[in-house]
């Protein structure tokens, strides 16, 4: 029986902080993604839809203070194990779609090496897509890059 599920986040931008975004580093962003971990809005809205597909809690019951020793885990990182999580729930992962909402990093130059790096961490299918928004709210005025995630899982 197919099951899916979905996943947000948003993470502040702030100056000089390293971007991390989509399982790839970003070395000529002046600006980055600042919060728990490497704040990979990306790979964390994708481990939110996996865990929303198969009931198994969010990022923050599986990875939250309580398991002390994923933090400071890459995006990457924290989304193989939760793809490793939902199969030994006993889920086989159909596919994963991310979509960044932001200003930066131009995503559409690396989306292609970004589908594989998230690919290659949960041992499925994940595309990436971006968009603006026309210059509203925190992704448009610069505050902030937010992700929304799908994943469908089969029993
Ligand atoms: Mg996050």
């Amino acid at each position: 029986m197919p099951r899916i599920g979905i996943g947000t986040d948003v993470h502040r931008l702030v100056e000089g902080v390293p971007m991390h975004l989509a399982g790839l580093a970003w070395p000529d962003e002046p600006a980055g993604l600042e919060g728990h971990s490497d704040a990979d809005v990306a790979a964390h809205a994708a481990c939110d839809a996996l865990f929303s597909a198969t009931g198994l809690g969010d990022l923050g019951t599986n990875f939250g203070t309580s398991e002390p020793e994923w933090a400071g885990a890459s995006g990457a990182t924290l989304l193989a194990e939760t793809a490793r999580r939902v199969r030994a729930a006993g889920w086989e992962i159909g596919n994963v779609a991310v979509q960044v909402i932001g200003n930066v990093p131009r995503l559409g130059t690396r989306r292609e090496e970004a589908a594989t790096a998230l690919s290659a961490a949960v041992g499925a299918p994940v595309s990436v897509s971006a968009t603006t928004t026309d210059g509203l709210g925190l992704t448009g005025r610069g505050e902030g890059v937010a992700a929304i995630a799908t994943a469908l899982v089969l029993r």
